[in-house]
């Protein structure tokens, strides 16, 4: 059994009041101490899982529609209970919830309930001379019974998004939050369940003793969101079957600020992109590389836009989240040396609140360095040029995100090529995540696999090519040159048959040729009826 944090009912009132300026708020935080660990036995709620699967009821699209639209009722009526949730487990303010976890999934959803009927339709791929009898297609089968297993950062939208696709594609879904965000997983248990068929979606509670048993049970496909070190431990779990596995983790997402950016609007969009969830983001910028002439500036506008976005004392601020629990607090502070304070450096340990602080003449060596930070703590690492900060880059693991701020066009484009990173965005930060068409996901040490929109989609269908052949003479005459007895003939023949020509596709010539047959009809007509006219 987990155990619910002793200091949670402590520290939710004084804030509560400061935000609602009423005492209710603690009225309606969500008692997590029921339902923080799943009773039932791994074994039978993937029993559940594969029974439902294997009745088919969630191939026909409509039934996916009906789950995709009781999702997006959920996120519509119950987005009180969500604020509620979010605020106990990380007081994250009303807007962050909105704009960072709450609307994101809703928009995937719209769009998928759109693209739906498209994307789950067979594909015919182009076909080539030998195939020119055939069917060729590939069909988006879903996997059967998904694990799904969330971090708690934004333990919404990193549930719930992943559902999106795996539901889309038609399969059932075993939901696994993390017990480091329990009011938000226990809401999600009690209330999100009640809009989606109870069969083919349930919620597991647990932490690490339940999830170990739980990734002994045998899964279709696993979906991972969470650290380096853990994703480890789930893909051996998933090798024993051969599980095919996407893992979303993290790292340190480095930022480079060039001496051509215009360093105000810099410094507020990375600041931005650092502070909001209080750091807790996993594309969050993790440090910033730059010369120490920009680094003098950038300080200089960091002072200032902490304090409009914060206020004079940022830990008293309503907007900052707080750190989610007193470890991840400590090790935070442990990164705070006092010499290498530039800006900050303050934290608040019984609201577990540490106000923006930005780090200068940090050494590669340092703490702070050997580690993803995950907290509003800002280093910079000073560099001459472009050049030694891609060189900095590409002697680590490859991050999550990288982040260019350049008005020069060959830096930005030095750093898109010369460096491998999960997703890029440049002159902006995390925004890369939330932009539609655009998959979602690590490479290397930050994971494999990706997902959002289509790519949801895909993430959970297996494509599985069909060559759909009849049984009219004129196939089998095209087979004939495959069959024993062999000769050189034959082999002449199925050469060039089988070869792979650059040039006008068949598909072009398919159309050229249904066009002039089309063309030659209409002329074809016009001749009869000119004749028939005459013959009057
Ligand atoms: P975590 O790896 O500690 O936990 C993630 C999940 O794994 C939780 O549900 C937890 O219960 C479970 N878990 C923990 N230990 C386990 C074990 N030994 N065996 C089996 N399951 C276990 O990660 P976290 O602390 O929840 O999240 C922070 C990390 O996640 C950061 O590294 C961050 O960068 C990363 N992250 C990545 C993304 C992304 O989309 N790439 C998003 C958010 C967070």
């Amino acid at each position: 059994m987990i155990k619910v944090e002793s200091d949670v009912s402590e520290l939710v009132l004084p804030r509560a009041q400061i935000l609602n300026g009423t005492n209710n708020a603690w009225e309606s935080v969500i008692d997590v101490e029921e339902e923080i660990s799943s009773k039932t036995a791994p074994k039978d709620v993937v029993a559940v899982a594969k029974k439902a699967f294997a009745t088919g009821k969630t191939k026909p699209l409509k039934f996916r529609r009906e789950q995709l639209k009781g999702l997006l009722k959920f996120l519509e009526e119950c987005k009180e209970d969500i604020e509620k949730a979010l605020y106990q487990d990380l007081r994250k303010h009303k807007q962050e919830c909105h704009l960072c976890e709450i609307e994101i999934i809703a928009n995937d959803l719209r769009h998928t309930l759109m693209e739906l009927k498209e994307w789950a339709k067979p594909e015919k791929p182009e076909k080539r001379l030998v195939n020119v009898l055939d069917g060729v297609y590939r069909y988006k089968d879903p996997y059967g019974v998904v694990l799904i297993i969330g971090a708690w950062n934004y333990p919404l939208l990193l549930t719930l998004g992943p559902l999106v696709g795996a539901l889309a594609a038609g399969n059932v879904v075993i939901l696994k939050p993390s017990e480091l965000s329990p009011a938000t997983s226990s809401m999600t248990a009690k209330i999100l369940t009640k809009y989606l068929d109870k069969e083919c979606f349930q919620v597991f509670l647990g932490g690490v003793e339940e999830t170990t048993e739980l990734l002994k049970e045998k899964f279709d496909y696993i979906f991972f969101t969470g650290s380096t070190t853990v994703g480890r431990i789930v893909y051996q779990a998933a090798a024993k079957y051969l599980t095919p596995t996407t893992l979303e983790l993290g790292g340190k997402s480095p930022s480079y600020i060039d001496e051509s950016a215009d360093i105000k609007k810099t410094a507020k969009r990375i600041l931005w992109g650092k502070l909001i969830n209080s750091g807790q983001t996993c594309v969050a910028p993790d440090y910033i590389l730059c010369t120490k002439t920009v680094q003098e500036k950038f300080l200089q506008h960091a002072k200032l836009i902490i304090t409009e976005f914060y206020g004079p004392d940022p830990t008293k601020s309503p907007d900052l989240c707080k750190i989610i629990t007193e470890r991840h607090f400590k090790r935070l502070v442990d990164f705070i040396n006092p010499e290498n304070v530039a800006i900050g450096g303050k934290f608040d340990i019984s609201e577990r609140v540490i106000s923006p602080t930005v780090l200068i003449n940090v050494s590669p060596e340092d703490p702070v360095m050997k580690e993803e930070i995950f907290g509003p703590i800002l280093p910079i690492i000073n560099v001459r040029n472009a050049e030694e900060a891609i060189n900095f880059i590409n002697e680590r693991e490859k991050p999550l995100a990288l982040y260019v701020f350049a008005k020069n066009k060959s830096v930005q484009k030095l750093f898109l090529n010369h460096t491998s990173s999960g997703g890029a965005t440049v002159n902006d930060t995390v925004t890369h995540l939330i932009t539609e068409n655009l998959p979602f996901g690590g490479v290397g040490e930050s994971g494999m696999g990706s997902y959002h929109g289509k790519e949801g989609f895909d993430t959970f269908s297996h494509q599985k090519s069909v060559l759909v052949k009849d049984f009219a003479n004129l196939t089998e005459l095209s087979l004939a040159m495959r069959y024993p007895p062999y000769s050189n003939t034959k082999i002449k023949l199925l050469n060039f048959v089988l070869k792979k020509r650059s040039g006008i596709s068949f598909r072009i010539l398919k159309n050229c040729f249904i066009f002039s047959l089309g063309v030659a009809c209409a002329y074809g007509v016009q001749y009869i009826c000119s004749q028939l006219n005459e013959s009057e």
